[in-house]
């Protein structure tokens, strides 16, 4: 008689539990990702702790095995990301959480106001920097020329695809314009300098 219970049902899910150090190596304390080795009695370790120690850390032992079902755990196990409350919807597997979490585009960016407090996403930041603190801005699309006016002082800038900037303007006799434009979510400045007549 074959047993109906050996079969996998990939879609049966639920929320539990569980003391999140299950899934970190108890050697580096980094989340286990696959493949992941198993000592002769069973205890776990990563990869690259086994190739480092070549004996367990818990008993000793030698001898290592590759733990599928160790890894069928990890593989599944999902959680949010940090910043769900941003907006953030993607469901990540724990051993991806950090990877995730440096590249994600709802991290929160703080207000550059020194006297201002708050935080958020690149289209909270937009609305707050346009209604509360009614700063200059304008909205633009990558690789289609706009007008900004030229006045000394800070401008923020919003491209197509929600990335912020800010444009700080110094006058540069006789010439022109020094202008710097800082990259809100990569924290990249960039300077450049615009020359122009008076007409
Ligand atoms: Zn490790
Ligand atoms: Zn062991
Ligand atoms: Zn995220
Ligand atoms: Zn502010």
């Amino acid at each position: 008689m074959v047993s109906k219970s050996m079969g996998h049902n990939a879609d049966k899910k639920q929320v539990v539990t569980i003391g999140m150090d299950v899934l970190d190596c108890p050697v580096c304390f980094e989340p286990f990702k696959p493949p992941i080795l198993q000592c002769s009695v069973g205890h776990f370790i990563c990869s690259s702790c086994c190739n480092k120690l070549n004996k367990c850390p818990g008993c000793s032992r030698t001898s290592f095995e590759r733990c599928f079902g160790m890894e069928r755990i990890v593989e599944s196990a999902v959680v949010p990301c940090i910043y769900a409350e941003h907006g953030c919807t993607n469901k990540i597997t724990y051993f991806n959480k950090k990877s995730h979490e440096q590249a994600c585009s709802y991290e929160p960016c703080f207000c550059p106001d020194s006297g201002c407090s708050f935080s958020g996403s690149m289209s909270m930041l937009w609305k707050h920097f346009t209604t509360k603190h009614m700063w200059p801005s304008t909205e633009f699309k990558y690789y289609t020329p706009f007008d900004v006016r030229v006045e000394p002082g800070a401008h923020f800038l919003r491209a197509g695809d929600g990335q912020l900037f800010v444009m700080n303007m110094v006058p540069v006799e006789p010439v022109g314009h020094g202008v710097s434009c800082y990259d809100m979510l990569n924290h990249v400045l960039f300077i450049f300098q615009l020359s122009y007549f008076i007409l």
